[in-house]
Protein backbone atom coordinates (compact mmCIF):
# COMPACT_ATOMS: atom_id res chain seq x y z
CA UNK A 1 0.00 0.00 0.00
CA UNK A 2 1.22 3.74 -0.97
CA UNK A 3 2.25 5.94 1.53
CA UNK A 4 0.18 8.67 1.27
CA UNK A 5 1.95 12.03 2.27
CA UNK A 6 -0.13 15.30 2.13
CA UNK A 7 1.88 18.18 0.50
CA UNK A 8 1.28 21.56 1.61
CA UNK A 9 0.01 22.34 5.33
CA UNK A 10 -1.76 25.12 5.11
CA UNK A 11 -5.36 26.69 5.35
CA UNK A 12 -7.05 24.40 2.71
CA UNK A 13 -5.83 21.48 4.85
CA UNK A 14 -6.45 22.74 7.56
CA UNK A 15 -9.89 23.80 7.19
CA UNK A 16 -10.42 20.06 5.02
CA UNK A 17 -7.96 17.80 7.02
CA UNK A 18 -10.71 16.00 8.74
CA UNK A 19 -13.27 15.80 6.16
CA UNK A 20 -9.88 13.78 4.08
CA UNK A 21 -9.39 11.89 7.74
CA UNK A 22 -12.91 10.43 7.38
CA UNK A 23 -12.97 9.14 3.80
CA UNK A 24 -9.36 7.22 5.20
CA UNK A 25 -6.86 9.56 3.63
CA UNK A 26 -4.43 9.42 6.85
CA UNK A 27 -1.31 11.10 5.80
CA UNK A 28 2.09 9.27 7.26
CA UNK A 29 3.53 12.87 7.24
CA UNK A 30 2.80 16.14 5.49
CA UNK A 31 5.19 18.04 2.89
CA UNK A 32 5.19 21.76 2.89
CA UNK A 33 8.06 24.65 1.22
CA UNK A 34 7.84 26.72 4.24
CA UNK A 35 10.79 26.13 6.32
CA UNK A 36 9.51 28.01 9.39
CA UNK A 37 6.82 24.63 9.70
CA UNK A 38 9.48 22.44 8.99
CA UNK A 39 10.07 19.29 11.93
CA UNK A 40 6.30 21.17 13.59
CA UNK A 41 3.20 19.25 14.00
CA UNK A 42 0.02 19.95 11.75
CA UNK A 43 -2.28 21.30 13.81
CA UNK A 44 -2.98 19.07 17.35
CA UNK A 45 -2.17 15.77 15.79
CA UNK A 46 1.07 14.32 15.72
CA UNK A 47 2.12 14.30 11.82
CA UNK A 48 5.22 15.72 11.16
CA UNK A 49 5.33 18.65 8.80
CA UNK A 50 8.99 17.59 7.01
CA UNK A 51 10.86 19.58 3.55
CA UNK A 52 9.69 17.91 0.25
CA UNK A 53 13.27 15.89 -0.04
CA UNK A 54 13.02 14.46 3.15
CA UNK A 55 9.34 13.09 3.28
CA UNK A 56 10.18 11.36 -0.40
CA UNK A 57 13.34 10.27 1.16
CA UNK A 58 11.29 8.62 4.63
CA UNK A 59 8.63 7.35 2.97
CA UNK A 60 9.78 6.11 -0.54
CA UNK A 61 6.72 4.54 -1.89
CA UNK A 62 4.70 7.73 -1.65
CA UNK A 63 1.71 9.37 -3.51
CA UNK A 64 1.36 13.10 -3.11
CA UNK A 65 -1.41 14.87 -2.56
CA UNK A 66 -1.66 18.17 -3.27
CA UNK A 67 -3.73 20.29 -0.57
CA UNK A 68 -4.00 23.88 -1.12
CA UNK A 69 -7.50 25.07 -3.69
CA UNK A 70 -7.72 24.28 -7.31
CA UNK A 71 -6.35 27.02 -8.73
CA UNK A 72 -3.12 26.45 -7.27
CA UNK A 73 -2.87 23.09 -8.67
CA UNK A 74 -0.96 23.47 -11.76
CA UNK A 75 1.92 25.88 -10.92
CA UNK A 76 2.45 23.15 -7.48
CA UNK A 77 2.13 20.18 -9.91
CA UNK A 78 4.82 21.75 -12.17
CA UNK A 79 7.48 22.84 -9.36
CA UNK A 80 6.75 19.20 -7.93
CA UNK A 81 7.68 17.65 -11.11
CA UNK A 82 10.35 19.94 -12.43
CA UNK A 83 12.28 20.79 -9.19
CA UNK A 84 11.12 18.10 -6.42
CA UNK A 85 11.77 15.25 -8.52
CA UNK A 86 8.53 13.81 -8.12
CA UNK A 87 7.09 11.53 -10.83
CA UNK A 88 4.20 12.82 -12.20
CA UNK A 89 1.78 9.57 -11.39
CA UNK A 90 2.94 9.89 -7.61
CA UNK A 91 1.41 13.59 -8.06
CA UNK A 92 -2.99 13.31 -6.39
CA UNK A 93 -5.58 15.18 -6.00
CA UNK A 94 -8.54 15.00 -4.21
CA UNK A 95 -10.53 15.30 -7.64
CA UNK A 96 -10.62 12.71 -10.47
CA UNK A 97 -7.90 15.22 -12.20
CA UNK A 98 -4.09 14.38 -12.89
CA UNK A 99 -1.16 16.73 -14.05
CA UNK A 100 -0.35 15.65 -17.05
CA UNK A 101 0.47 16.17 -21.10
CA UNK A 102 -2.99 17.32 -22.45
CA UNK A 103 -5.41 19.61 -24.86
CA UNK A 104 -8.90 20.81 -24.04
CA UNK A 105 -9.73 19.44 -27.51
CA UNK A 106 -9.62 15.65 -26.64
CA UNK A 107 -12.62 14.54 -25.56
CA UNK A 108 -14.68 16.54 -27.89
CA UNK A 109 -15.93 14.41 -30.59
CA UNK A 110 -15.95 16.06 -34.10
CA UNK A 111 -18.62 14.64 -36.30
CA UNK A 112 -17.49 15.50 -39.90
CA UNK A 113 -18.64 13.65 -43.10
CA UNK A 114 -18.92 9.97 -42.91
CA UNK A 115 -16.40 10.97 -40.25
CA UNK A 116 -15.43 11.15 -36.26
CA UNK A 117 -12.87 12.87 -35.30
CA UNK A 118 -10.94 14.97 -32.15
CA UNK A 119 -10.03 18.13 -33.30
CA UNK A 120 -9.99 20.14 -36.48
CA UNK A 121 -6.36 20.21 -36.96
CA UNK A 122 -5.95 19.07 -40.14
CA UNK A 123 -2.34 17.63 -40.20
CA UNK A 124 -3.20 15.76 -37.16
CA UNK A 125 -6.88 14.71 -37.18
CA UNK A 126 -5.96 12.46 -40.34
CA UNK A 127 -4.19 10.31 -37.22
CA UNK A 128 -7.28 9.97 -35.48
CA UNK A 129 -10.76 9.78 -37.87
CA UNK A 130 -12.56 7.02 -38.10
CA UNK A 131 -15.61 6.04 -40.37
CA UNK A 132 -18.67 6.65 -39.34
CA UNK A 133 -20.73 3.14 -38.37
CA UNK A 134 -24.45 3.33 -39.69
CA UNK A 135 -24.83 1.55 -35.96
CA UNK A 136 -24.63 4.94 -34.30
CA UNK A 137 -23.84 3.79 -30.52
CA UNK A 138 -20.79 2.31 -31.80
CA UNK A 139 -19.01 5.61 -32.81
CA UNK A 140 -19.45 6.64 -29.65
CA UNK A 141 -17.63 3.57 -27.74
CA UNK A 142 -15.30 3.50 -30.90
CA UNK A 143 -13.88 7.23 -30.18
CA UNK A 144 -13.91 6.81 -26.16
CA UNK A 145 -11.78 3.93 -26.76
CA UNK A 146 -9.09 6.04 -29.31
CA UNK A 147 -9.30 9.36 -27.10
CA UNK A 148 -8.68 6.71 -24.17
CA UNK A 149 -5.42 5.35 -26.12
CA UNK A 150 -4.22 8.74 -27.32
CA UNK A 151 -4.22 10.14 -23.62
CA UNK A 152 -2.68 7.01 -21.83
CA UNK A 153 0.27 7.90 -24.51
CA UNK A 154 0.56 11.23 -23.29
CA UNK A 155 0.04 10.37 -19.29
CA UNK A 156 3.02 7.67 -20.32
CA UNK A 157 4.85 10.15 -21.97
CA UNK A 158 4.95 8.04 -24.92
CA UNK A 159 5.00 9.15 -28.94
CA UNK A 160 1.74 10.19 -29.39
CA UNK A 161 -0.65 11.20 -32.52
CA UNK A 162 -0.26 15.10 -31.27
CA UNK A 163 3.40 15.46 -30.70
CA UNK A 164 4.45 18.41 -32.48
CA UNK A 165 0.79 20.20 -31.92
CA UNK A 166 0.92 23.46 -29.95
CA UNK A 167 -1.87 22.85 -28.11
CA UNK A 168 -0.64 19.79 -26.03
CA UNK A 169 0.74 21.06 -23.23
CA UNK A 170 0.80 20.40 -19.55
CA UNK A 171 -1.87 20.69 -17.14
CA UNK A 172 -4.37 19.63 -14.93
CA UNK A 173 -7.28 17.05 -16.71
CA UNK A 174 -9.76 14.93 -15.93
CA UNK A 175 -8.48 11.32 -15.74
CA UNK A 176 -11.30 9.84 -17.36
CA UNK A 177 -12.40 12.49 -19.54
CA UNK A 178 -16.36 11.91 -21.10
CA UNK A 179 -17.49 13.35 -24.67
CA UNK A 180 -19.09 16.74 -23.77
CA UNK A 181 -19.15 18.21 -26.55
CA UNK A 182 -20.25 17.26 -30.15
CA UNK A 183 -18.52 19.75 -32.66
CA UNK A 184 -20.57 19.33 -36.62
CA UNK A 185 -17.71 20.29 -38.04
CA UNK A 186 -16.75 20.46 -41.86
CA UNK A 187 -14.54 18.42 -44.35
CA UNK A 188 -14.73 16.70 -47.50
CA UNK A 189 -16.63 19.54 -48.85
CA UNK A 190 -19.67 18.32 -46.76
CA UNK A 191 -21.38 21.55 -46.30
CA UNK A 192 -22.82 24.47 -48.14
CA UNK A 193 -22.52 28.02 -47.44
CA UNK A 194 -23.47 30.93 -49.34
CA UNK A 195 -20.06 32.93 -49.42
CA UNK A 196 -16.45 31.84 -51.03
CA UNK A 197 -13.91 32.83 -48.56
CA UNK A 198 -10.62 32.71 -50.16
CA UNK A 199 -9.48 30.79 -47.17
CA UNK A 200 -12.09 28.32 -47.36
CA UNK A 201 -10.95 24.63 -47.88
CA UNK A 202 -14.41 23.11 -48.68
CA UNK A 203 -14.55 24.04 -52.01
CA UNK A 204 -16.43 22.96 -54.38
CA UNK A 205 -19.46 22.70 -52.56
CA UNK A 206 -21.04 19.01 -51.84
CA UNK A 207 -24.23 17.71 -54.24
CA UNK A 208 -28.07 18.31 -52.40
CA UNK A 209 -28.72 14.22 -52.01
CA UNK A 210 -25.01 14.33 -50.61
CA UNK A 211 -25.62 17.40 -48.25
CA UNK A 212 -28.95 16.09 -47.31
CA UNK A 213 -27.97 12.81 -46.22
CA UNK A 214 -25.12 14.57 -44.07
CA UNK A 215 -28.51 16.57 -42.81
CA UNK A 216 -29.84 12.76 -41.30
CA UNK A 217 -26.35 11.89 -40.11
CA UNK A 218 -26.28 14.62 -37.95
CA UNK A 219 -29.51 14.48 -36.21
CA UNK A 220 -28.68 11.11 -35.73
CA UNK A 221 -25.60 11.70 -34.23
CA UNK A 222 -27.15 13.80 -32.06
CA UNK A 223 -30.05 11.41 -31.21
CA UNK A 224 -27.73 8.67 -30.43
CA UNK A 225 -25.74 10.93 -27.92
CA UNK A 226 -28.85 11.69 -26.07
CA UNK A 227 -29.88 8.10 -25.79
CA UNK A 228 -26.73 6.86 -24.43
CA UNK A 229 -26.44 9.47 -21.92
CA UNK A 230 -29.56 10.42 -21.12
CA UNK A 231 -28.24 12.80 -18.12
CA UNK A 232 -25.96 14.54 -20.14
CA UNK A 233 -25.82 17.90 -20.86
CA UNK A 234 -23.62 18.31 -24.63
CA UNK A 235 -22.26 21.39 -25.80
CA UNK A 236 -22.44 21.15 -29.71
CA UNK A 237 -20.37 23.14 -31.74
CA UNK A 238 -22.36 24.02 -34.96
CA UNK A 239 -19.82 24.56 -37.20
CA UNK A 240 -19.21 23.91 -41.13
CA UNK A 241 -20.24 25.78 -44.04
CA UNK A 242 -23.33 28.35 -42.36
CA UNK A 243 -25.97 26.63 -40.55
CA UNK A 244 -28.37 29.30 -41.36
CA UNK A 245 -28.59 27.97 -45.14
CA UNK A 246 -28.67 24.38 -44.32
CA UNK A 247 -31.95 22.50 -44.79
CA UNK A 248 -31.14 20.70 -41.68
CA UNK A 249 -31.02 24.04 -39.64
CA UNK A 250 -34.31 24.07 -37.97
CA UNK A 251 -34.30 19.94 -36.78
CA UNK A 252 -30.92 20.50 -35.31
CA UNK A 253 -32.29 23.62 -33.12
CA UNK A 254 -35.29 21.38 -32.45
CA UNK A 255 -32.96 19.14 -30.99
CA UNK A 256 -30.99 21.51 -29.17
CA UNK A 257 -34.34 22.90 -27.28
CA UNK A 258 -35.99 19.81 -27.25
CA UNK A 259 -32.68 18.82 -24.31
CA UNK A 260 -31.42 22.24 -23.29
CA UNK A 261 -28.34 21.78 -24.68
CA UNK A 262 -25.73 24.54 -25.36
CA UNK A 263 -24.06 25.77 -28.38
CA UNK A 264 -21.50 27.08 -30.26
CA UNK A 265 -22.54 28.54 -33.18
CA UNK A 266 -20.15 29.53 -36.24
CA UNK A 267 -21.50 31.44 -39.25
CA UNK A 268 -20.48 34.30 -41.94
CA UNK A 269 -23.48 35.85 -40.61
CA UNK A 270 -24.46 36.74 -44.17
CA UNK A 271 -27.83 35.56 -43.58
CA UNK A 272 -29.71 35.92 -40.25
CA UNK A 273 -31.06 33.29 -38.20
CA UNK A 274 -33.87 33.34 -35.47
CA UNK A 275 -32.88 30.23 -34.13
CA UNK A 276 -29.68 30.70 -33.65
CA UNK A 277 -30.92 34.32 -32.24
CA UNK A 278 -33.30 31.91 -29.83
CA UNK A 279 -30.36 29.79 -28.84
CA UNK A 280 -28.07 32.98 -27.52
CA UNK A 281 -30.79 33.85 -25.38
CA UNK A 282 -29.74 30.79 -23.10
CA UNK A 283 -27.47 32.81 -21.50
CA UNK A 284 -24.86 30.32 -22.20
CA UNK A 285 -24.65 29.92 -25.91
CA UNK A 286 -22.06 31.25 -27.83
CA UNK A 287 -22.03 32.88 -31.12
CA UNK A 288 -18.86 32.66 -33.67
CA UNK A 289 -18.47 35.04 -36.72
CA UNK A 290 -15.90 35.95 -39.02
CA UNK A 291 -15.44 39.40 -40.09
CA UNK A 292 -12.66 39.62 -42.43
CA UNK A 293 -13.01 43.23 -42.66
CA UNK A 294 -14.42 46.80 -41.92
CA UNK A 295 -13.58 48.02 -45.14
CA UNK A 296 -16.25 47.20 -47.64
CA UNK A 297 -13.69 46.57 -50.80
CA UNK A 298 -11.12 44.06 -48.72
CA UNK A 299 -14.34 42.17 -47.16
CA UNK A 300 -15.59 41.68 -50.86
CA UNK A 301 -12.53 40.60 -52.25
CA UNK A 302 -11.80 38.13 -49.33
CA UNK A 303 -15.34 36.59 -48.66
CA UNK A 304 -15.97 36.71 -52.59
CA UNK A 305 -19.34 38.32 -51.89
CA UNK A 306 -19.97 42.03 -51.37
CA UNK A 307 -22.32 41.60 -48.40
CA UNK A 308 -20.70 43.66 -46.07
CA UNK A 309 -23.55 46.13 -44.59
CA UNK A 310 -25.40 42.77 -44.17
CA UNK A 311 -23.00 41.14 -41.89
CA UNK A 312 -22.67 44.06 -39.76
CA UNK A 313 -26.35 44.22 -39.07
CA UNK A 314 -26.66 40.63 -38.23
CA UNK A 315 -24.15 40.71 -36.20
CA UNK A 316 -25.23 43.46 -34.39
CA UNK A 317 -28.90 41.30 -34.09
CA UNK A 318 -27.49 38.39 -32.81
CA UNK A 319 -25.48 40.25 -30.39
CA UNK A 320 -29.03 41.71 -28.89
CA UNK A 321 -30.24 38.56 -28.40
CA UNK A 322 -27.75 37.60 -26.23
CA UNK A 323 -27.75 37.77 -23.03
CA UNK A 324 -24.31 38.71 -22.34
CA UNK A 325 -22.14 40.50 -25.22
CA UNK A 326 -19.27 38.15 -24.27
CA UNK A 327 -21.49 35.72 -26.09
CA UNK A 328 -20.65 36.78 -29.62
CA UNK A 329 -17.40 36.23 -30.74
CA UNK A 330 -15.74 37.43 -33.54
CA UNK A 331 -13.01 35.65 -35.73
CA UNK A 332 -10.20 37.68 -37.62
CA UNK A 333 -8.08 35.29 -39.89
CA UNK A 334 -4.12 36.53 -40.44
CA UNK A 335 -4.12 36.01 -44.35
CA UNK A 336 -0.55 36.53 -45.24
CA UNK A 337 -0.28 38.70 -48.82
CA UNK A 338 -3.95 39.98 -48.29
CA UNK A 339 -4.05 42.24 -45.79
CA UNK A 340 -2.10 45.57 -46.98
CA UNK A 341 -2.50 47.94 -44.17
CA UNK A 342 -3.22 47.94 -40.40
CA UNK A 343 -6.96 49.54 -40.92
CA UNK A 344 -8.10 46.58 -42.77
CA UNK A 345 -7.54 44.58 -40.09
CA UNK A 346 -7.96 47.08 -37.15
CA UNK A 347 -11.43 47.94 -37.90
CA UNK A 348 -12.55 44.65 -36.80
CA UNK A 349 -11.06 45.53 -33.36
CA UNK A 350 -13.22 48.70 -33.48
CA UNK A 351 -16.47 46.71 -34.22
CA UNK A 352 -15.12 44.00 -31.77
CA UNK A 353 -15.31 46.68 -29.35
CA UNK A 354 -18.19 48.98 -29.95
CA UNK A 355 -20.65 45.83 -29.62
CA UNK A 356 -18.26 44.79 -26.46
CA UNK A 357 -17.70 41.18 -28.13
CA UNK A 358 -14.57 38.59 -27.70
CA UNK A 359 -11.92 38.82 -30.51
CA UNK A 360 -10.40 35.71 -31.82
CA UNK A 361 -6.96 35.31 -33.66
CA UNK A 362 -6.82 32.63 -36.10
CA UNK A 363 -4.72 32.04 -39.47
CA UNK A 364 -5.21 30.28 -42.53
CA UNK A 365 -1.51 27.61 -42.06
CA UNK A 366 -2.48 25.68 -39.50
CA UNK A 367 0.73 23.85 -38.53
CA UNK A 368 2.07 24.12 -41.85
CA UNK A 369 5.54 24.99 -42.39
CA UNK A 370 4.52 28.18 -44.17
CA UNK A 371 5.64 30.53 -41.98
CA UNK A 372 4.28 34.73 -40.99
CA UNK A 373 6.34 37.38 -43.26
CA UNK A 374 8.24 39.72 -41.06
CA UNK A 375 5.04 42.17 -41.54
CA UNK A 376 2.71 40.39 -41.47
CA UNK A 377 3.85 38.83 -38.02
CA UNK A 378 4.67 42.64 -36.72
CA UNK A 379 1.19 44.05 -37.88
CA UNK A 380 -0.67 40.69 -35.77
CA UNK A 381 1.55 42.05 -33.06
CA UNK A 382 0.33 45.57 -33.57
CA UNK A 383 -3.26 44.46 -33.95
CA UNK A 384 -3.03 42.75 -30.55
CA UNK A 385 -1.61 45.62 -28.50
CA UNK A 386 -4.67 47.51 -30.41
CA UNK A 387 -6.91 45.10 -28.94
CA UNK A 388 -5.18 44.98 -25.28
CA UNK A 389 -5.60 48.77 -25.09
CA UNK A 390 -8.84 48.26 -25.85
CA UNK A 391 -9.63 45.74 -22.80
CA UNK A 392 -10.86 42.82 -25.04
CA UNK A 393 -11.11 39.46 -24.47
CA UNK A 394 -8.60 37.86 -27.25
CA UNK A 395 -8.63 33.97 -27.56
CA UNK A 396 -5.37 33.13 -30.10
CA UNK A 397 -5.70 29.87 -31.92
CA UNK A 398 -2.46 29.16 -31.93
CA UNK A 399 -3.10 25.78 -33.66
CA UNK A 400 -4.12 27.83 -36.35
CA UNK A 401 -0.40 29.00 -36.75
CA UNK A 402 2.82 27.83 -38.04
CA UNK A 403 4.42 26.62 -34.92
CA UNK A 404 7.07 28.85 -34.67
CA UNK A 405 4.92 31.89 -35.58
CA UNK A 406 2.62 30.69 -32.93
CA UNK A 407 5.86 30.40 -30.19
CA UNK A 408 6.71 33.88 -30.97
CA UNK A 409 2.66 34.98 -30.89
CA UNK A 410 2.72 33.28 -27.64
CA UNK A 411 5.76 35.01 -25.87
CA UNK A 412 4.61 38.57 -27.67
CA UNK A 413 1.10 38.03 -26.21
CA UNK A 414 2.28 37.61 -22.59
CA UNK A 415 4.81 40.52 -22.77
CA UNK A 416 1.64 42.57 -23.43
CA UNK A 417 -0.64 41.60 -21.06
CA UNK A 418 2.68 42.18 -18.53
CA UNK A 419 2.55 45.27 -19.68
CA UNK A 420 6.14 45.32 -21.19
CA UNK A 421 5.09 46.79 -24.29
S1 LIG B 1 -3.79 17.57 -32.59
FE1 LIG B 1 -3.56 19.22 -31.13
S2 LIG B 1 -5.59 20.13 -30.95
FE2 LIG B 1 -5.84 18.10 -31.88
S3 LIG B 1 -6.25 16.71 -30.13
FE3 LIG B 1 -4.04 16.68 -30.56
S4 LIG B 1 -3.16 18.21 -29.17
FE4 LIG B 1 -5.36 18.60 -29.33
S1 LIG C 1 -17.86 30.91 -44.30
FE1 LIG C 1 -16.69 29.03 -43.88
S2 LIG C 1 -17.60 27.43 -45.14
FE2 LIG C 1 -18.32 29.41 -45.93
S3 LIG C 1 -16.91 29.89 -47.58
FE3 LIG C 1 -16.15 30.89 -45.73
S4 LIG C 1 -14.70 29.43 -44.82
FE4 LIG C 1 -15.93 28.31 -46.36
Amino acid sequence: MKQTIFYGAGKNAEDNFSAWTDLGMIPVCFADADKTKHYSKFQSSEIDILPLEEAILKYPDFELYVTPTSEKWESIAAYLAKWGGVPLAAIKFFEPVEYRKGCPSMGRCFITYNKIGCCCVPVYRDNFEFEINSDYRLNFRYFEEKSKAVIDDWRNNRPSICDGCPNLIFGIYDIAPVVEELNISSKDNADFCNTKCIYCSSFPKPEQATYEERGREVIAMLETAHSLYPDHKFRVYVSGGDIAVAPFRDKLFDVLKKYAWNADIYSNSAVYCEAAAEQLRDGQSAYVTTLDSTIREKFAEIKGVDCLPKVLENIKRYSEAAVDKRQINIKLIVLDGIYENFEEMGGVVDFVESIGANLWLSCNVYNADKRLSDGMFEMTVRLLNYAFNKQIFVNIMYDHFNIEDAAMLRNQWEIIQGGIT
